[in-house]
C-alpha cells in the first residue's frame, strides 16, 4: 500500500480554499516546501520530524521558502537530538540555495543543522531507502532561473508516477507521460495569454486529449477552491481530469491499482 496526499493545491498567489502546493508521498516524502508547510503538516496531523526526504523541483519562494520552517522545527521540536534522518534531493547549487535561506530566515540557528542534520543528495536518480519509491528527475519548461526539473517516480507495487513539477508543455514531459498511471500537471495560470512555463486549462485538456491512458490530476490552480466564492472560478475541465483540492489523496494498492479521493 502506498498514498499519496496533497496538503496544498495552489499557485503561488495560494488562491481563496487553497494553500501553496506539495505532495507528500506516505507521510515521509516530501515534493517541495512551501511557505506554509508547517501549518499544512499540522492540520494533516504529521510530524515535522517523521519526514525522511524532502524532493525539490525548482527554486521558487512558494515550493522552497517553508525549508528553514522544517529545519527549525526538527531542531528544536519535532527531533530535538537529530534522531531522524533528512535527505534533501536537489540539483548542484541547492544546497548553498537553502543556506543561504536559513541563514537569512534564522541567522546563527540553523547552520548546525545544515551541515549534520541534513544529506545533500544532487544524484539525477535514487532510491528513497526503504520507502519503495524511487526517481528520475527530468528538466522541465519554466522560468529558467530556478532551475526547474520534474520527477519520474516509480513505486515497489508497480505504480508509476509523473510529477511535473512547475512547467508550460515541454517534449521531456510528453517523451516520459507514455507509459505512467498519473501525471500531475501544474495548473499556474488561466486562458487569458501566452504563458510558455506554465500550463492552462486549455494545455491540460490537449495534454490528456493525447495521453488517454494517463490519469491527469491538477495542482498549482490558479482558481479558487469548489467551496469558496471569490476569486478565479474554477475553468470547466473534462470529467476525467482531476482538478485537486486541499486534503485530496491517491491510494495505492499492492498491485499498483490505484483510486483517487477527491
Ligand atoms: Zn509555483
Ligand atoms: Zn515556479
Amino acid at each position: 500500500m502506498a498514498r499519496i496526499d496533497f496538503l496544498g493545491t495552489g499557485n503561488a498567489f495560494s488562491p481563496q480554499g487553497r494553500m501553496h502546493a506539495l505532495a507528500l508521498l506516505d507521510s515521509r516524502v516530501l515534493i517541495d516546501a512551501p511557505p506554509t508547510l508547517l501549518p499544512q503538516l499540522r492540520r494533516a496531523r504529521i510530524s515535522p520530524g517523521q519526514l525522511q526526504h524532502v524532493l525539490f523541483t525548482h527554486w521558487h519562494g512558494d515550493h522552497a521558502f517553508g525549508f528553514p520552517f522544517l529545519l527549525l522545527d526538527r531542531k528544536f521540536i519535532s527531533d530535538p537530538f537529530g534522531e531522524n534522518n533528512l535527505e534533501v534531493h536537489l540539483r548542484p547549487g541547492g544546497r548553498e540555495y537553502l543556506s543561504v535561506l536559513c541563514e537569512m530566515g534564522f541567522p546563527g540557528s540553523l547552520g548546525d543543522s545544515l551541515d549534520s542534520r541534513v544529506e545533500w543528495n544532487e544524484k539525477e536518480t535514487a532510491t528513497l531507502g526503504e520507502t519503495g519509491w524511487g526517481y528520475e528527475r527530468f528538466p522541465v519548461h519554466h522560468t529558467p532561473e530556478t532551475d526547474p526539473h520534474g520527477y519520474e517516480l516509480v513505486h515497489e507495487s508497480g505504480f508509476r508516477l509523473l510529477h511535473c513539477g512547475d512547467s508550460g508543455p515541454c517534449p521531456e514531459i510528453e517523451n516520459r507521460a507514455n507509459g505512467v498511471d498519473v501525471a500531475i500537471l501544474e495548473m499556474g495560470v488561466p486562458d487569458i495569454g501566452e504563458f510558455p512555463h506554465h500550463h492552462r486549462p486549455s494545455d491540460v485538456i490537449s495534454f490528456s486529449e493525447r495521453f488517454p491512458d494517463v490519469k491527469v490530476l491538477v495542482t498549482h490552480n490558479f482558481a479558487r477552491s469548489p467551496n469558496c466564492e471569490t476569486g478565479f472560478e474554477i475553468p470547466e475541465l473534462p470529467s476525467r481530469i482531476v482538478q485537486l483540492n486541499d486534503g485530496d489523496s491517491i491510494d495505492i494498492d499492492d498491485n499498483g491499482i490505484f483510486i483517487v479521493n477527491n
